[in-house]
């Protein structure tokens, strides 16, 4: 396999904040390098998982910050959970086919940019793939213990198509769907949104440097503590692996979001085999070529989150050309091969140091 470095170890990637986990603020450690203001550590719970936000230099109101950044990410999950009967998803989810649907400005921002995405990855990335994610057993709908049929699968497939939701020309918050049973699914794109919305409270207060996470995706701002680039380190990936607790490696970063999109942390198991939870939604069956994880880099989290999961889909060698020929945007990934584990990285990917 041209390209790829092999690794000792079964590795897939996950990305932590070196350094993260302290529950107040705290004040700069010494260092040979000029410090760049007191270190702020703010956390909370939202879409299932946890948020953290570390800020340098902090002006202002600890908790008056905290606040907003828990409205913005509370928000998004208010709006987009399809966990909650009542978010805006949820119940267009429920409504008829051919209906006018109106939703707020950020919904339909995310809505907007899946449907962008989707076109960019040929529908290896769809949003709508919601119908097909129940049937495995992925989404809020009730388990089954066996595989679903053919039969079933068909079924799902038909209520699902990206080609088949608009927005109204007249009113870019009014959105409809063709299909009757279609619904949505911003999983891999909301939690990347989160991040996206928590950065723009930061900059609106004027923070200049920081590194916002919301369950493994995030992004940075400026540099760390002691005026060096924020540094991420890289789960040694076993499967169901705490995030953060085995790092393998580490990369420096300043500007830029991370995602990470992969097959060990999250799948279940039918008849032996395991079944990922990133489902191919131009075939309706789960994934399965091989990809243990992809690590998008890009501007915005909500571009990265969703490109992980579309490269995911992909497969190594197509991720690999869709990503080389976007400005801007990087991968790094790690194909399984037998007992070993292989990894590549496009041109531009930061050096990956070795702990
Ligand atoms: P995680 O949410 O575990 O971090 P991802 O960001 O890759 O992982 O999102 C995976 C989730 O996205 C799945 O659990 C499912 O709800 C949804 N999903 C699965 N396949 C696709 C797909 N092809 N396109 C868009 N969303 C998908
Ligand atoms: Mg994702």
């Amino acid at each position: 396999m041209d390209g790829y470095r092999k690794f000792l170890f079964g590795v897939a990637m996950l990305l932590a904040c070196l350094g993260c986990g302290q529950e107040s603020s705290t004040t700069t450690s010494p260092s040979t390098q000029a410090p760049v203001g007191s270190v702020f550590q703010l956390h909370g719970d939202t879409m299932g998982v946890r948020w953290n936000v570390t800020t340098i230099g902090l002006n202002g109101d600890l908790a008056k910050l905290t606040v907003a950044l828990q409205d913005a990410v509370g928000q998004v999950d208010e709006h987009m959970s399809t966990y909650k009967p009542d978010s805006e998803i949820s119940r267009f989810g429920m409504a008829p086919a051919n209906q006018d649907f109106a939703v707020s400005a950020d919904t339909a921002f995310v809505v907007q940019e899946a449907q962008r995405i989707s076109a960019l990855t040929k529908g290896a990335f769809d949003a709508t793939v919601m119908p097909l994610v129940d049937l495995w057993g992925f989404g809020p709908a009730e388990t089954s213990p066996t595989a679903p049929t053919k039969e079933q699968i068909a079924e799902a497939l038909s209520r699902c198509g990206y080609s088949n939701l608009a927005f109204s020309e007249e009113d870019p918050r009014v959105m409809v769907k063709t299909t009757a049973g279609l619904r949505l699914d911003l999983s891999a794109i909301a939690k990347g949104y989160g991040v996206d919305a928590m950065c723009a409270v930061l900059d609106a207060a004027n923070h200049e440097n920081y590194l916002v996470e919301v369950g493994g995706e995030l992004r940075v701002k400026g540099v760390s503590i002691d005026g060096t680039p924020w540094r991420i380190g890289i789960d040694t990936p076993r499967d169901m692996t705490l995030l953060g607790t085995q790092l393998q490696g580490a990369i420096e970063v300043g500007g830029i979001a991370i995602a990470t999109s992969g097959d060990y942390r999250n799948y279940r198991e039918l008849n032996g085999k395991r079944i990922s939870h990133i489902i191919d939604p131009r075939t309706g069956y789960p994934v399965n070529h091989g990809l243990a994880s992809v690590s998008i880099l890009a501007p915005t989290c909500l571009e990265a989150d969703a490109l992980a999961t579309a490269c995911m889909v992909l497969g190594p060698e197509q991720a690999m050309a869709l990503i080389e020929r976007l400005d801007g945007i990087e991968i790094f990934l790690i194909v399984r091969e037998g007992e070993e584990f292989l990894e590549r990285k496009s041109a531009g990917f930061p050096e990956i140091e070795t702990l």
